[in-house]
């Protein structure tokens, strides 16, 4: 059976389904590329516990968790079944690490999660579940999450990893119609594909303080943490493979990373 990669993207706006930019064009195309897995294990951002969670629901809903978009976004489903076999599975690799993990029944798909998906995989029929970030233990945690889940990609399942290479929503407000990448951001993100391409773990777990502008870019890190868990999933001494790189109203990059 194939090894599958693990696969970081930044999800941007919510508005995501309804846009047209070298992103989606990007996620349009990375679902033909990667191929159909038997399962997604996706770690979103917007699902933060104070330890691990996995769900469990079989038929997953739609979740809407962001306000004041256009109401079309609101009728927009992403339908694809759960994976309880696979969230029990998950379970038991971050136990074996220590990690007390819970099963909720009832989680449904973030947008994190089914944003980019809608793109990727439009069928919406591959089996998807979601394994929360516990955001406030920072990176190191994270790629332990992600070194524990690693055997699932012998498995048959995509690992996809699902935040922000830049997330600044402030900034973003003070950068209204101009799209011209800050040289902060910009920075930023180039010293991250570095540090990626080169798998200089030790900076990269302690990039709040050797990165360039850090906290800028990341006031806090909920939406760096997913990439993490990617990193950590990926072989020791494997490859990175920075897939896409565009930045979007002047500071959201829009990077995105596979790890095999
Ligand atoms: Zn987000």
């Amino acid at each position: 059976m194939k090894r599958w990669p693990a696969i970081f993207v930044s999800h941007g706006s919510p508005t995501l389904p309804l846009e047209r930019s070298a992103a989606v064009d990007f996620l349009h195309g990375l679902g033909g590329s990667l191929g159909r897995p038997d399962a997604i294990l996706v770690v979103s951002a917007h699902w933060d516990t104070a330890r691990p969670a996995v769900s469990g629901a079989a038929k997953p809903e739609t979740i809407y968790d962001f306000y004041g978009f256009p109401p079309g976004l609101y009728r927009l489903l992403y339908p694809a079944p759960g994976a309880p076999r696979l969230a029990e599975r998950v379970a038991g690799l971050l136990q074996e690490r220590g990690l007390q993990t819970d099963i909720d029944p009832a989680r449904g798909l973030d947008h994190g999660a089914w944003t980019p998906l809608f793109h990727m995989y439009p069928t919406a029929d591959i089996p998807v579940t979601q394994c929360s970030i516990q955001w406030r233990e920072g990176p190191a945690h994270h790629v332990r999450l992600g070194e524990a889940l690693r055997p699932l990609r012998d498995e048959g399942v995509l690992i996809f990893a699902s935040g922000g290479a830049t997330h600044n929503l402030h900034e973003l407000s003070h950068q209204r119609g101009n799209p011209v990448p800050q040289p902060w951001t910009v920075e930023f993100n180039e010293w991250l594909a570095d540090a990626l391409s080169a798998r200089r773990r030790d900076d990269l777990v302690d990039y709040r303080r050797r990165a360039p502008h850090a906290v800028r870019n990341h006031p806090t890190d909920e939406h760096l943490i997913p990439l993490f868990v990617a990193l950590g999933a990926g072989d020791p001494g494997g490859a990175t493979q920075r897939l896409h790189s565009s930045i979007q109203s002047g500071v959201i990059s829009m990077d995105a990373y596979r790890f095999d």
